[in-house]
C-alpha cells in the first residue's frame, strides 16, 4: 500500500480532511499524516457559509454538520454604545444557494465527520502522531519524511498537499516566501454558558458590535456563546485570560449581575499572509498554510475548503484521467488571487470598520449600514459578498 500512495496530504485539519476525502472517493491512494495523537479538538472556526454548505453537500457532509450546528440566517452590526445599527438576513439568497445561512459549528466536528467518511477507503491511511519533518522533490517524485513514536519514517508520493496550518513545515522546507504582516494585539475567544440573548434582549446569533478599543464578535454556537475581543499587546497572555479581566470585559458587552460561566478560553496572534505561490512542482499547499488573514467574517476556514475542493478535483483530473499537470498550476491562478483580492481585503477592512475611532466615520457607517439593510437589492449585493459566494464565482470563472 504505501509503495503505492499516491498524494500524501499533511494536516488532518478541516483541509486536509476534505482534500482527503475527494481524493478517497475517485479511488486515489492517499495517506494523510497528522502530527498530534487524535484529531484536534479545534474551536477556532465555527462559521460555514453558504458556498462551503453547497460544496460540502455534494460530499455528505453538510446535512451530518447541520446535525450537530446551529442554522442561522441573520447577523446584527451593532454598536457598544449605539445597541443596533442594522440586522441582514441571508434567505434573501435563497436564489443563490441552497443553504441560504450561516451554520455555526465548531471546525473540530467537520474533521470528526470526515474521518469517519475515510475509515470506509482501504485506499487511505490517516495516520497520528506523524509529524512531517523534511520534503525532497524530483521531477518524478516527493519524499516526506516523518517523525513517529517508535522512530523516523519515510514515503515517496507522486503529490503532497500541505494543509498543515499557518506555520506549516511544508511551506517552509519549499522556501514558499509568506509575506503580510501581523497585528500588534492579541485576539482572546471566551466561551460561556449563559443565553447572550436572555441578557440582552435582541441579540442575534451572530453578532459584530464595533467600538475603536472594546470592539466584539459574539456568535452563538450550539452549546455557548462565544465572544471574540482584541487585548492590547502590552497585556500579557497569563492577564488576557485571567477570570477577572475575562469577565469585566464580556460584561462590558453585555452587562450581567452575576459571573459568567466560562468553559473555554484562548488567545491567538493573528497575521494577514499568503503564500507567494501555491505550488512549487509537486508540493502544493492549501488552506492556513497557504493564507491567514484576522477571523471577522468567518474566512479562513471556508477559504481553505474551497481551496481543497479546487486542488483536490484537479489532483483526480491528473491522476485518473490524464491531464497535463500544467492544470495545478490553474489551482494557484484561480485560488492565489481569491486570498489576495477577496479574502484578505475583506477581513482587513471588517477589523478596520468595526474598530473604527473617528466619530464622524463611525456614524457615516452606521448610517450606510441601515441604507444598505433598508433596500433589498443592496443587501443582496452586501450578502453575496460577505457569504463568499462572489469570491467562489469569481474563482471558478478564471482560466
Ligand atoms: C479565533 C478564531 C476564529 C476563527 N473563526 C473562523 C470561522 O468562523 N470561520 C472560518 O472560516 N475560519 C475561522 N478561523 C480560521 C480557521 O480556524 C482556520 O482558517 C482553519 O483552521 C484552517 O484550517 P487548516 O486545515 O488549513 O489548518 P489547521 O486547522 O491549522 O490544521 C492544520 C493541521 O495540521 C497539523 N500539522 C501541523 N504541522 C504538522 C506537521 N509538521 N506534520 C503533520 N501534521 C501537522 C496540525 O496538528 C493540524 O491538525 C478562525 C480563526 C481564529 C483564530
Amino acid at each position: 500500500m504505501s509503495n503505492d500512495t499516491q498524494v500524501v496530504i499533511v494536516g488532518a485539519g478541516p483541509v486536509g480532511c476534505v482534500v482527503a476525502l475527494i481524493l478517497a472517493r475517485a479511488g486515489v491512494a492517499v495517506r494523510l499524516l497528522e502530527a498530534e495523537p487524535k484529531l484536534v479538538q479545534d474551536m477556532r472556526g465555527s462559521t460555514f457559509h453558504p458556498p462551503t454548505l453547497d460544496m460540502l453537500d455534494e460530499l455528505g457532509i453538510t446535512p451530518k454538520l447541520i446535525e450537530q450546528g446551529r442554522v442561522t440566517p441573520t447577523f446584527q452590526y451593532r454598536d457598544l454604545d449605539d445597541g443596533l445599527i442594522a440586522e441582514f438576513d441571508l434567505t434573501l439568497l435563497k436564489d443563490d444557494t441552497a443553504h441560504p445561512y450561516r451554520l455555526q459549528c465548531e471546525q473540530f466536528k467537520l474533521t470528526r465527520v470526515i474521518a469517519e467518511m475515510l475509515a470506509a477507503y482501504p485506499h487511505v491511511e490517516l495516520l497520528f502522531d506523524a509529524r512531517v519533518v523534511a520534503i525532497t522533490q524530483t521531477d518524478s517524485q516527493t519524499v516526506v519524511e516523518y517523525d513517529t513514536p517508535s522512530g523516523p519514517e519515510n514515503i515517496a508520493c507522486k503529490y503532497l498537499v500541505g494543509c498543515d496550518g499557518s506555520r506549516s513545515t511544508v511551506r517552509k522546507s519549499q522556501n514558499f516566501g509568506f509575506p503580510g504582516f501581523t497585528y500588534d494585539e492579541h485576539f482572546v475567544t471566551v466561551s460561556v454558558s449563559e443565553d447572550i440573548s436572555q441578557i440582552v434582549p435582541g441579540m442575534d446569533d451572530v453578532s459584530y458590535i464595533s467600538h475603536p478599543t472594546e470592539w466584539c464578535a459574539l456568535i452563538h454556537v450550539p452549546q455557548s456563546w462565544r465572544f471574540l475581543f482584541p487585548v492590547q499587546a502590552e497585556i500579557s497572555h497569563q492577564d488576557s485570560l485571567a477570570e477577572g479581566y475575562l469577565q469585566q470585559r464580556m460584561k462590558r458587552i453585555a452587562a450581567y449581575g452575576a459571573d459568567y460561566s466560562i468553559t473555554h478560553r484562548t488567545i491567538y496572534s493573528v497575521n494577514q499572509r499568503v503564500a507567494e505561490t501555491y505550488r512549487r512542482g509537486r508540493v502544493l499547499l492549501a488552506g492556513d498554510a497557504a493564507h491567514v488573514n484576522n477571523p471577522l467574517g468567518g474566512m479562513g476556514m471556508n477559504g481553505g475548503i474551497h481551496d481543497g475542493i479546487n486542488v483536490a478535483e484537479k489532483l483526480v483530473a491528473v491522476l485518473n484521467e490524464g491531464a497535463s499537470d500544467d492544470l495545478l498550476d490553474k489551482y494557484d491562478r484561480q485560488r492565489r488571487p481569491i486570498a489576495i483580492e477577496f479574502v484578505q481585503t475583506q477581513s482587513i477592512r471588517n477589523k478596520e470598520m468595526i474598530e473604527e475611532a473617528d466619530p464622524a466615520v463611525r456614524r457615516q457607517r452606521q448610517d450606510d449600514l441601515r441604507a444598505v439593510a433598508g433596500d433589498r437589492q443592496r443587501s443582496i449585493e452586501m450578502l453575496l459578498q460577505t457569504s463568499m459566494i462572489n469570491a467562489v464565482r469569481q474563482s471558478r470563472s478564471i482560466e
